[in-house]
């Protein structure tokens, strides 16, 4: 029996990666549905190439759809379904076994916790859902028996390096269990790991999207610039492997062939490696247990040579304190960090402020907004509104328009 996949942001850079990977497994995989949200062309260019049962976009995008799959010669037109109730529809249906969680940002919640609710092999790669839910998405996950596999590089390395019967031994208390003592996060440092303070102030959103080592959609390329996104990723580690923040270690790495390592009370170090393509931690987590193949170089050390490896300079990229800080204080506090960098990041993308006051936003943002306990989505979900208007009157006092 073929596993039939959903992808939630399939037009993105992880959807297309994931795309790559299953074409090359058609005898295991078959794309049942996708969603796309812009980039429409693209979306009816996997429609054409494969042919899935379902489509979901926003409704506003319906005509755009139908024109061009008629220029184009789409058939026969799949079924559409609309906006959230449409991304919920592809993420839970019956005929579905496996999620691909692509799309970026807190609009990739609800449908990913639907997967999730639904009882389906989950592929994580939407961090932000899980920054913002935390142990909600987690004790969801086991409630309904979904698999919750992390396909975000450093986690994935992480899962590899961690005993099978970890999640088995997850405790209450956060602390390692069978013998690890630590994890080791590892970081490229984004493209201006040696900028100085005054270089920074003037980076352009164009240098920030252009990372050393991976290609990325833009929200993340800044995140990775601003290490916001290790920041996000800390918080990630925490939820996925049941462990205080104390446990983690952010390593700067910059040649991103180490994706992560584990360290045990022995004095072992595990590390994960490989050439930086997304298509192996997704192959990874499609498969997993078992392995497929994919078109990602075997590791050629001899090529490599040298690995280096320093700790993080927090006055520069002063993120990573915000989110150890957020995580430390635990609640609507990592949600509130997380909708505070979205818009952030989205007015940096349009030239609204500068790249320093992506994180003067987001601390400003956790300063003003209370903190609450984060008993259930509704409080989450509040907390992410009240940030994002926070973080946009910051935009409007002291940006430029
Ligand atoms: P992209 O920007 O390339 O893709 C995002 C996807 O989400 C696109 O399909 C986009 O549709 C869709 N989308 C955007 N906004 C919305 C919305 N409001 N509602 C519904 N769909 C929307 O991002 P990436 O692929 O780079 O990243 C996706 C996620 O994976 C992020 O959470 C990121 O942090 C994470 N990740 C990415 C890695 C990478 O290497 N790229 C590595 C590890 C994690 P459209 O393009 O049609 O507008
Ligand atoms: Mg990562």
């Amino acid at each position: 029996m073929k596993q039939l996949v959903a992808i939630l942001g399939a037009t993105g850079s992880i959807g297309q990666s994931t795309l790559r990977i299953l074409e090359q497994h058609p005898e295991i995989y078959q794309l049942y549905a996708v969603s796309g949200y812009q980039h429409i062309a693209e979306l009816i260019d996997i429609c054409l190439q494969f042919s899935p049962k379902i489509v979901a976009l926003p409704q506003a995008k319906q005509q755009e759809f139908l024109q061009l799959a008629q220029q184009k010669k789409l058939t026969p037109v799949p079924e559409l379904v609309f906006d959230e109730a449409g991304l919920i529809e592809i993420a839970s249906a019956t005929e579905v076994n496996v999620v691909m969680a692509a799309i970026v940002g807190a609009a990739g919640l609800q449908p990913t916790l639907a997967a999730i609710r639904a009882g389906k092999r989950v592929l994580l790669a939407n961090k932000e859902a899980l920054v913002m839910s935390g142990d909600i998405m987690l004790a969801e996950a086991k409630q309904h028996h979904a698999l919750l596999l992390p396909v975000d590089s450093e986690h994935n390395a992480i899962f590899q390096c961690l005993p099978e019967q970890y999640f088995d031994y997850r405790q209450a208390d956060k602390t390692p269990q069978l013998g690890v003592a630590q994890i080791l996060l590892t970081a490229s440092g984004g493209p201006f790991l040696n900028f100085t303070q005054e270089q920074l102030d003037c980076v352009t959103p164009v240098q920030a999207c252009k990372h050393p080592n991976w290609s990325m959609g833009r929200k993340i390329s800044v995140d990775s610039a601003t290490l916001m996104n290790k920041g996000l990723e800390l918080i990630e580690a925490c939820h996925l492997f049941s462990i205080s923040e104390h446990f983690v270690t952010v390593v700067i790495h910059p040649q991103s062939i180490i994706h992560s390592m584990v360290q045990y009370i022995d004095g072992s170090t595990l590390a994960q490696m490989g050439n930086p393509d997304m298509c192996t931690p997704i192959a990874h987590a499609l498969a997993w247990p078992k392995r497929i193949s994919t078109h990602v170089q075997a590791l050629n050390l001899f090529d490599i040579q040298q690995l280096d490896f320093y700790p993080p300079d927090i006055e520069r990229f002063p993120a990573l304190t915000l989110a150890r800080q957020a995580m430390r204080t635990g609640g609507t506090a990592p949600a509130i960090l997380n909708a505070a960098n979205e818009v952030a990041v989205a007015a940096f993308l349009t030239d609204q402020i500068s790249f320093m006051d992506i994180t003067r936003i987001v601390a400003d943002t956790l300063d003003k907004t209370t903190i609450a306990l984060a008993h259930d989505l509704q409080g989450i979900l509040q907390a992410d509104q009240i940030a994002r208007q926070t973080a946009k009157q910051w935009i409007t006092q002291y940006g430029v328009q």
